[in-house]
């Protein structure tokens, strides 16, 4: 309840309090249907890959002035693959701590997570797992499931799957995973996000709406029964109803995201380019909804009172002429920026 209070007070103040940051452009894997690659992620002009990324002290120096300077509560470190930066993130990872962020780190565990950074408080290991060994080793080589389990050891992790069109064809698929991961004992949560694609993709990863409607059933009749899978109804009846386009995500209007310059913004949310809102299967965007679509007793949704803060934010921030703005996306950036 803290952390809710805390939120809405930053929002209040003209401040976004999540900030995503793609930490390196570096990555050993090329799984596909992967957003960070995509050629419009960053809006078409350049790519990941293109992008001058940051090294050492530099990149340790830059990520803890967004941090003064956005002022979000929780920081998500994705990639690229973080852990290509873990001598950065071995000094980075306790100072963030100190500063009282909650940090996510969101890795494929292709090498080990350093032992230390297990007893680093406020800080979550969220280890991208889509499948069991079969798929998932195909898809995400080299980071086998015979690596992520070595590189796992000693750490408390939040699995965090993505479940694709092949995962969902399969019947008693996710069961099979779920039991596999609750009796990980170094699992401590299990997250389930549905594949999100881009306006227009068609793919082998992008659910049918029978196969979501299925999935989604399938998670609902499954949830209750493991004590580390965590996917409230209300999640869940996002995942059936998602935002119909950003304006209408509350994750999208709270996060800030950055790529691996700290400079380009990635816009409308962590997914760039043109994310098909509709079919959006997001777990950090549905919880966010969930809450927003919450009503209070009296009947007033939680939503309502965050429209409200929003606009009172960009007031407040505008009167007191703080630079809460995010960066312009690259495209719209001056040519010598
Ligand atoms: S690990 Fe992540 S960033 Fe790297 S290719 Fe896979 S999905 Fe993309
Ligand atoms: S998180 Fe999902 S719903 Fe929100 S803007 Fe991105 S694709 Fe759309």
């Amino acid at each position: 309840m803290n952390g809710v209070i805390t939120a809405w007070g930053r929002i209040l103040l003209g401040y976004r309090p999540n900030l995503s940051i793609e930490i390196t452009r570096e990555c050993p894997l090329r799984c596909p249907g992967c957003y960070a690659y995509g050629d419009d992620h960053l809006g078409g002009e350049i790519t990941l890959r293109q992008l001058a990324d940051l090294k050492g002290q530099a990149l340790i120096d830059g990520i803890l002035d967004a941090v003064r300077r956005y002022r979000p509560l929780h920081l998500s470190l994705v990639g690229g693959e973080p852990l290509v930066r873990f001598r950065e993130l071995d000094v980075l990872l306790p100072q963030l701590a100190a500063m009282g962020i909650h940090t996510q780190a969101v890795t494929s565990a292709v090498r080990p997570i350093p032992t230390a950074w297990a007893s680093i408080p406020r800080l979550q290991i969220c280890v991208s797992i889509d499948g069991l060994p079969a798929e998932h080793d195909v898809r995400r080589a080299p980071a086998t499931y015979k690596r992520i389990l070595q590189h796992i050891k000693g750490h408390q992790i939040t699995v965090h799957s993505t479940v694709t069109r092949q995962i969902a064809e399969r019947e008693g698929y996710l069961e099979e995973f779920f039991d596999f991961w609750q009796n990980n004992p170094d699992t401590r949560l299990i997250w389930v996000s549905l594949y999100t694609p881009q306006v227009g993709e068609e793919s082998a990863e992008k659910l049918t709406p029978e196969t979501r409607a299925a999935v989604i059933a399938e998670l609902r009749r499954l949830a209750p029964r493991y004590s580390k899978v965590q996917l409230p109804d209300g999640l869940l009846n996002v995942y059936a109803r998602p935002p119909r386009n950003p304006d209408e995500c509350v994750f999208a209007r709270t996060t800030l995201c950055l790529s691996a310059d700290l400079q380009t913004a990635i816009s409308p949310c962590q997914f760039g380019g043109r994310p098909d809102c509709e079919n959006c299967g997001c777990m950090a965007s549905g919880a966010l909804d969930a809450v927003a679509r919450h009503r209070l007793p009296g009947g007033l949704k939680v939503g309502t009172i965050f429209e409200t803060s929003l606009r009172i934010g960009k007031t407040v921030a505008a009167v007191t002429r703080r630079d809460t703005a995010p960066p312009a996306r690259r495209d719209a950036l001056p040519a010598d920026s």
